[in-house]
């Protein structure tokens, strides 16, 4: 595999990163909604300059750039320091399944109002009793006149107090497992949806847990086919998971800088522990970057494979296993400090949680990639 970027990538990554260097939004606030609005109105300013959907095809509002090219852009926007996008459930899950199996309807529908950022998105997959057992849940989907009414409860549900649509998993019939549930795209502003928001370990309050009480969703905003939904949810799964991995690498060896200037102001540099500790970060994020390309130049077009979970576990571990070196090395100042590390450290717990654990990525990797037996 050549790694090399042809003289047009490089255009494109010099382009970028003069782009980025003269519209940088400067320093992002800390209050989490603040946050939110600087990251909606970020959005808007990406895609009136044509940087939002760098990969989505140009008949739904993209660039219709590569893969590659998708991945120099993200790479700059870490290189950058540039703020994530507002509606990133959208843009890495939502857009890609509406244009993988949406009706030519609900791409014009709901394509280009997920770039610009007007309709942002959340994803309602998990509830109370079904996380990682996704098939088990049991919020329903009863026939009414023109659609479906829904009734249930969601849980961890990311930025549901910001969505206007909801990606929903409702289970339609009482036929088997895995062929009773159907995938709704859901209008959050309506009677019959309550959102409340959960206190994360950070403080923040960026998940909810939604009551649907006979929410309308009507046929059209069915994606694929009535009980087939497993199958759609699982596609939303894979966009996801190296969504949630690919450009970190980088992201994290800027975080290792930082960690090195921590290591050095405690005088750590010498101490043979907290060398090893920081080499073996180097080394696997590293081994991510290239575990990232390996996946961009294996993914050929359509919907990506479940290598995507390496880069998931390698990501939550390594993202973990930094900050608590950074934690160590500040020692009990770490403890009363309000700092950006500590603040990193209690937010990366999640990372082994979100877009389905640590132990769920490695069943699925022995399972699709190395075709060993199931577990049931
Ligand atoms: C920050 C954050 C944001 C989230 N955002 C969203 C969101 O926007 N939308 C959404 O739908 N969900 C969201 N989630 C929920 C997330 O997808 C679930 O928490 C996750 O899938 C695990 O489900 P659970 O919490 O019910 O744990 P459980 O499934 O109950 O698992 C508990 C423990 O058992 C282990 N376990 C379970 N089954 C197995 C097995 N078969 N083999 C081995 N070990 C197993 C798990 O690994 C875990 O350690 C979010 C979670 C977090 C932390």
């Amino acid at each position: 595999m050549d790694l090399t970027l042809s003289p047009e990538e490089l255009r494109f990554r010099d382009e970028i990163r003069a782009w980025l260097d003269q519209n940088h939004p400067g320093p992002a606030p800390q209050d989490t909604e603040q946050n939110f609005d600087f990251r909606l109105a970020w959005q808007r300013t990406l895609h009136e300059a044509g940087y939002a959907g760098i990969a989505w095809p140009r008949e739904y509002g993209g660039r219709g750039a590569t893969l590659v090219e998708q991945a120099i852009f993200n790479e700059e926007m870490v290189r950058a320091r540039a703020p994530a996008p507002a509606n990133i459930l959208g843009l890495i899950m939502g857009g890609p399944v509406v244009m993988a199996h949406g009706t030519d309807d609900q791409k014009r529908r709901f394509l280009a109002r997920i770039l610009s950022g007007d309709e942002l998105w959340c994803q309602g997959f998990s509830e109370p009793d079904a996380g990682s057992d996704l098939a088990s849940v049991r919020t329903r989907a009863e026939r009414a006149e023109g659609g479906w009414r829904i009734s249930g409860q969601k849980v961890w549900t990311s930025y549901a107090h910001r969505a206007k649509w909801c990606m929903l998993l409702a289970r339609s019939s009482d036929g088997a497992r895995y062929r009773n549930l159907t995938y709704f795209i859901c209008d959050m502003r309506q009677d019959g949806v309550t959102v409340r928001p959960l206190r994360q370990i950070t403080g923040e309050s960026e998940f909810n847990e939604i009551f649907f009480d006979g929410a309308f969703v009507p046929d059209e905003n069915v994606i694929g086919s009535v009980d087939d939904g497993w199958n759609i949810a699982l596609a939303t799964l894979m966009f996801e998971r190296p969504g949630l991995g690919a450009a970190s690498a980088l992201a994290i060896r800027l975080q290792l800088g930082e960690l090195a200037g921590l290591i050095r102001q405690n005088g750590l540099d010498d101490d043979a522990s907290v060398r090893r500790r920081f080499a073996r970060l180097v080394v696997e994020t590293e081994t991510i970057r290239l575990n990232g390309y390996r996946g961009l130049a294996r993914a050929g077009e359509g919907v990506p494979g479940p290598e995507g979970s390496i880069v998931k576990i390698q990501w939550a571990s390594l993202n973990q296993a930094m900050t608590e070196l950074a934690f160590d090395v500040q020692g009990g100042a770490a403890l009363e400090s309000d700092s950006t590390w500590a603040y990193r450290l209690l937010r990366a717990r999640a990372n082994s949680i979100e877009g389905g654990t640590s132990e769920i990525q490695r069943n699925i990797l022995a399972e699709r990639v190395l075709q060993l037996p199931r577990l049931r």
